[in-house]
């Protein structure tokens, strides 16, 4: 007897880029205090008139089993902010509400490739990516994006690999890179989407965390709107990780199709946690700058600091909650020095590595601690490059 391929190759050779925040997360529990940069999960907890949201609308009943496809008014309010961002006509049928952004990232997969079908993704990529795409038996294809370039890809690096290729898939702002793909990089990617004939995957889940530029979706070009889909998520815009509740934007026949892939695996996402979500988008934009608000002025924190460090370069960025952070001047791997940062300072951080080879020799730093723990640590850090 033995288990599926399919999901035995979900990671390679068993290391799906988490052991170092594994580790933490075992240290903490055996009682050790770890400072933890590592996992995208802010240090304020969700607002509390979100949580009566919620609370009100299970008391009132609504425990049961909710529209697999997510509550009506929920679709149509995001079916509306989008077509006001992009200026396509978007109606509640091209949404479906999927329990967080990863269950739509796997849904969009699932609806587009075919078992051994090339997808691709931009490199360094958010970790789960990979994994992503292989758990649905596609083959997946990283394309490397340049540090010189600002991490933005260009339309000669997709165009190099996207032969017989099925999938695109992106992520502007951009975790770990904090790379925000300007109108340039958007066109040339749109140009390579058309060229091949790919379907475009669009994970736009930190599109409010921004604090240089602005988000442009490529669902607002026009040449390519129909060949895109939308990731959003609660998650990052308004602090709320554990309620898991994200979309797809798309067109309405593969969002059918997806509402079928709800039916035989998640059967939707909880109606009372789509009525927090309903509350929290009706906010606007004030309640999502109070959550993005920190990391720009945790950004700028580090920038004052990393400038006097001689062997730590901080990768200039333009949203997200991370950083990233250049240690190739200190001859260690981003892997190894995560790990001895976490044996000797007890402060963890996720490594480069883990997120693909164009982010090797760095670390990404989450801002999710408090102004001042912040900055003690990231001095902390940089005295320990120094002292290596
Ligand atoms: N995409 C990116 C780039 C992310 O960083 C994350 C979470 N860290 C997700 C998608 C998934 O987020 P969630 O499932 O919580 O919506």
């Amino acid at each position: 007897m033995s288990i599926s391929n399919r999901i035995k190759n979900i990671t390679v050779d068993g290391n799906d880029g988490w052991d170092v925040f594994n580790k933490a997360r075992k240290m903490i529990s055996q009682g050790e205090k770890i400072i933890e940069l590592s996992i995208g999960e802010h240090d304020i907890r969700t607002d509390r008139a979100i949580i009566d949201a919620m609370h009100k609308s299970a008391l009132e009943g609504n425990t049961g089993y909710a529209e697999m496809q997510g509550i009506y008014k929920l679709r149509a309010l995001i079916a509306d902010l989008n077509e006001k961002k992009t200026g396509v006509i978007t109606k509640p049928e091209n949404v479906i509400i999927t329990p967080g952004g990863q269950a739509g990232l796997f849904a969009s997969h699932m609806a587009l490739c075919n078992e051994g079908d090339k997808a691709l993704y931009l490199d360094p990529y958010y970790a789960t990516y990979p994994g992503t795409i292989r758990s649905v038996g596609a083959k997946d294809l990283p394309i490397k994006t340049l540090a010189e370039n600002n991490f933005q890809p260009t339309f000669k690096e997709i165009d190099r690999e996207a032969n017989d290729a099925k999938s695109l898939l992106i992520n502007s702002p951009n975790n770990p890179t904090g790379a925000v793909y300007t109108k340039k990089t958007i066109n040339e990617i749109s140009e390579a989407v058309m060229k091949h004939d790919l379907w475009l995957i669009s994970d736009e889940v930190y599109d409010c965390q921004i604090w240089k530029g602005e988000h442009i979706s490529p669902r607002s070009i026009e040449e390519i709107k129909d060949k895109t889909l939308v990731i959003g998520s609660m998650s990052k815009s308004h602090a709320m990780t554990g309620f898991r509740c994200g979309w797809v934007i798309g067109p309405e026949d593969i969002v059918k199709h997806m509402v079928n892939l709800a039916t035989s695996t998640t059967y939707g996402v909880p109606g009372f946690i789509q009525e927090a979500a309903y509350f929290a988008l009706l906010q606007g934009t004030a309640s999502t700058a109070r959550v993005s608000e920190p990391f720009f002025r945790r950004y700028k924190l580090a920038t004052k600091i990393f400038k006097h460090s001689n062997v730590l370069k901080l990768v200039p960025s333009s949203g997200t909650m991370y950083l990233m952070v250049d240690v190739r001047q200190t001859g260690l791997s981003g892997t190894m020095f995560a790990n001895l940062l976490l044996e000797t300072q007890k402060i963890a951080v996720m490594p480069g590595e883990s997120f693909g080879e164009s982010a090797a020799g760095h670390l990404r730093i989450a801002m999710t601690v408090s102004d001042n723990e912040f900055e003690k640590s990231l001095i902390d850090i940089c005295s320990f490059a120094n002292n290596l």
